[in-house]
């Protein structure tokens, strides 16, 4: 266990090396990228052993294993947390990702934002959320196309209980990381073009790269980069 914690410590301090490497490569300033440490299917004492080494922002998928965490983490009274809902939301589902959550990333189509929306005002409260794009047009992504994001903009703007900050993208995956680059930049670009046509909304955020690819994505102007294998350890499906 003890052995466990430590290799988890080691590994974080080697991502957050490769985090500000990649950072300076591209000119920018390590401490506009955050890391969100990934914590799917792996127990509380994981995430107890990263946060004793600094790691305040987690990542989970499943709104299950999120909630049960979040209630695991504040019975043993951990020093607070900050939570992030990364994976798809179901749309008969929406109720349960409002919570006590920093940022919902992976609002991936227009039915799923007005449920959230809807569920949100009715808790009194507004989601910080960010817009989950196909970046590639694979049919095993999420998200919404770049086409239709750019119609729906002003109507998914408009709803009451999000509070948009940006976009979030999946790379197809690749053993050679370096192709996943154009996928980080069309993001990035697309970001700029909605920034442009709505200047009084936040698109500060760009939560892109993954164990595989997270330095690309900084190179190309990731704010978050959401990273599991590589502090955790391969997962087991
Ligand atoms: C699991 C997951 C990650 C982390 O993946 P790793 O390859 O383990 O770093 C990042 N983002 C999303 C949306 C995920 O589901």
């Amino acid at each position: 266990m003890a052995e466990r914690s430590a290799q988890i410590v080691a590994n974080l301090e080697e991502v957050r090396r490769r985090m500000a490497a990649a950072a300076h490569r591209a000119g920018r300033s390590p401490t506009e990228v955050q890391l969100v440490a990934v914590s799917k299917t792996y127990p509380l004492e994981d995430i107890v052993a990263a946060s004793a080494a600094g790691q305040v922002d987690f990542g989970e998928s499943r709104l299950e294993e999120l909630w049960a965490k979040v209630e695991a983490a504040r019975d043993r009274q951990l020093s607070p947390l900050r939570w992030h809902l990364i994976g798809t939301i179901q749309s008969r589902k929406t109720r349960e990702a409002v919570g006590p959550f920093t940022l919902i990333h992976s609002v991936d189509r227009t039915k799923v934002a007005q449920r959230l929306s809807h569920d949100a005002v009715a808790a009194g409260q507004r989601l910080d959320v960010l817009l989950e794009v196909n970046v590639s047009g694979e049919s095993s992504k999420h998200g919404f196309s770049p086409d239709e994001l750019r119609t729906e903009s002003a109507a998914l703007l408009a709803l009451p209980g999000l509070q948009i900050h940006g976009l979030m993208t999946l790379a197809p995956y690749s053993d050679d990381p370096e192709s996943t680059r154009p996928f980080f930049r069309a993001l990035r670009q697309l970001r700029d073009e909605l920034a442009t046509r709505h200047p009084q909304s936040d698109w500060s955020q760009l939560s892109m790269g993954m164990t595989n690819d997270f330095e690309i994505a900084i190179e190309e102007g990731a704010t978050l980069v959401r990273v599991g294998s590589a502090i955790f350890g391969a997962r087991t499906p």
